[in-house]
């Protein structure tokens, strides 16, 4: 092959593979073999996932007048090494190799070669591998090298500081709101980057004083992670427990099989039965989640649509990868990169649908589903600061119980879903009623209250009055009327406890009294 002016891929034709099990050839013979026509190769770049060691060779030639340098890289970034051998002695490089003798930044094994006008010689490469092996080698100018590898690191320096920005955001939702679903995207993610750092031999350099089998094993281990969070992930952002429960249970054996699955690497079982498994777990299954998300949210799950499409793109990536490095797949540039471009787009997608969980969440703990009032909780809490506040800066306030009358003849007669829409509508008229200060809570099935701030005992029996009758005169199909007990509270004048007796005995004084009336506590007879 002529040595390209910028950058080339050597095409399957130009490398010549002779498989060495044993691992004992010397370099001279593996040349002279394969100079022979004892190859192995037939053409394919990729071996798939075999421990054997490979001699590569490749005949290149210099065909212009000049000396000229170029850079052979080999494309594979988790390969543990890459011997080359020629005219400058042997150079070593790969994820196994503690110093590497390649001179442009680790990501890929990679060596500069410098030829003489016109010279042709023939490269001889020595692979070893615990993961795919593949033969795919590129050559570049110098130049033209650094620039492709800059922005390449680049790019994955920008994607790592998006997902640890993600990740910071995530832990602040862990921390505050205790969000299990928050925690399981972190791990997630977490997984992700470890992931694509190892795919693309990211941390090659800072790793490589550990050994070749704890790196291989830490990649696996990765691959476990990443597939066993996922399937958390997947449960507890589609809250399958609640709504799906023979789903989630499937999810969970996955899921605990996706993390224990890398152990099947200790236990020396065949290779071809644990890639099998592996490529069960991280294929197979990613493809099934997909169409049950894409199922989901064809029933209107609330968050199923942005989660089916971040899903599928980050996952259908890896897949690919997963099928390159069963060796079903050539071993093309762009497929290595997939997964880093698929979690980009991912990642809006996921962010967006747990943003979106947190406000519901957060809404739904202090409103009340059918009328988007406070709930009993909200109010509570409402109640005893505002009576704080009242007795501390002197200004009054009052409560207002309200209940609606025979109202279970409502639902008797209509049955429950207009008696929903009938609270739902009372919930609007008590809401109209209150000012921007004042707190309108659903405290019970058919109860409501209404907290008036600096408001005296007139003030506070206008509001009722009115409220009375807006009802009477807005909810006429089916009619329904409503009894309220209306007390007010001076400044430093009784506790929270003795106003609240006070609105309920007025209450049910009106109730007494015929109900669709108001009540006010003071004119009550002291019990
Ligand atoms: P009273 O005038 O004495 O208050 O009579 P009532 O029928 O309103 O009072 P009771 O407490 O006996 O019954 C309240 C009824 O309110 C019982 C239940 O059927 C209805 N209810 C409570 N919560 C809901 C709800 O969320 N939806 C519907 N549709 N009905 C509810
Ligand atoms: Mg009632
Ligand atoms: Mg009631």
């Amino acid at each position: 092959m002529a040595l390209p002016a910028e950058h080339a891929p050597v095409p399957a034709a130009a490398v010549r593979v002779l498989r060495d099990p044993a691992g004992t050839l010397a370099p001279a013979e593996a040349l002279a073999r394969l100079r022979s026509g004892d190859a192995t190769a037939d053409g394919a770049l990729n071996a798939g996932i075999t421990g054997d060691t490979f001699w590569a060779a490749m005949r290149l030639s210099n065909a212009e007048p000049e000396r000229r340098t170029v850079v052979l890289a080999h494309d594979y970034a988790p390969t543990d090494r890459v011997a080359l051998y020629g005219a400058e002695g042997m150079r070593l490089a790969g994820d196994g190799v503690p110093r590497a003798d390649s001179t442009y930044p680790r990501r890929l094994a990679n060596f500069p070669l410098t030829f003489d006008a016109g010279e042709s010689r023939t490269i001889l490469v020595e692979l070893r591998s615990s993961a795919n092996m593949n033969f795919a080698f590129s050559l570049w100018s110098p130049a033209a090298y650094a620039r492709s590898e800059g922005i390449i690191l680049a790019a994955y320096g920008f994607l790592f500081g998006a997902l640890a920005l993600t990740l910071l955001w995530l832990l602040y939702g862990v921390v505050l709101y205790r969000d299990r679903t928050a925690l399981a995207m972190a791990v997630y993610l977490a997984a992700w980057g470890a992931y694509i750092g190892f795919l693309n031999g990211l941390f090659t350099g800072w790793l490589a004083p550990l050994s070749t089998s704890v790196l291989y094993y830490a990649h696996i281990a990765t691959i476990g992670l990443l597939f066993g969070s996922g399937a958390l992930f997947f449960r507890r952002f589609l809250q399958l427990a609640a709504f799906y429960p023979r789903a989630d249970k499937g999810l969970r054996v996955l899921q605990w099989a996706s993390f224990l699955a890398p152990t099947l690497f200790f236990l020396g079982l065949p290779a071809i039965l644990v890639s099998s498994v592996f490529l069960l777990l991280t294929g197979v299954a990613p493809v099934f989640n997909s169409l049950f998300a894409a199922w989901l949210w064809g029933r209107r799950h609330p968050f199923a649509g942005v989660f089916t499409v971040g899903w599928a793109v980050a996952h259908g990536s890896a897949l690919l990868n997963t099928l390159r490095i069963a060796g079903h797949l050539p071993p093309a540039d762009w497929i290595v990169h997939l997964p880093a471009v698929g979690i980009v787009i991912a990642l809006p997608c996921f962010a967006w649908g747990v943003a979106r969980r947190l406000r519901k969440e957060h809404r739904l703990a202090f409103s009340d589903a059918l009328t988007g009032l406070a709930n009993r909780h909200r109010f509570e809490a409402v109640l005893d600061q505002e009576l704080l506040r009242a007795d501390r800066h002197g200004h009054s306030l009052a409560l207002l119980l309200v209940d609606a009358d025979h109202f279970k003849a409502v639902n008797d007669v209509h049955g429950h879903a207009v008696g929903d829409r009938v609270l739902a509508e009372l919930g609007r008229v008590i809401g109209r009623c209150a000012r921007r200060t004042d707190c309108a809570a659903r405290i019970g099935g058919e109860e409501f209250a209404l907290l008036l701030i600096d408001a005296d005992r007139d003030g506070a029996m206008q509001v009722a009055e009115r409220l009375r009758r807006s009802v009477e005169a807005e909810l006429q199909a089916p009619a329904v009327t409503v009894s309220v007990g209306v007390a007010a509270h001076a400044p430093g004048a009784g506790t929270l406890q003795a106003l609240r007796e006070r609105a309920d005995l007025a209450l049910y004084a009106a109730k007494d009294a015929g109900r669709n009336r108001v009540v006010d506590a003071a004119a009550l007879a002291p019990a």
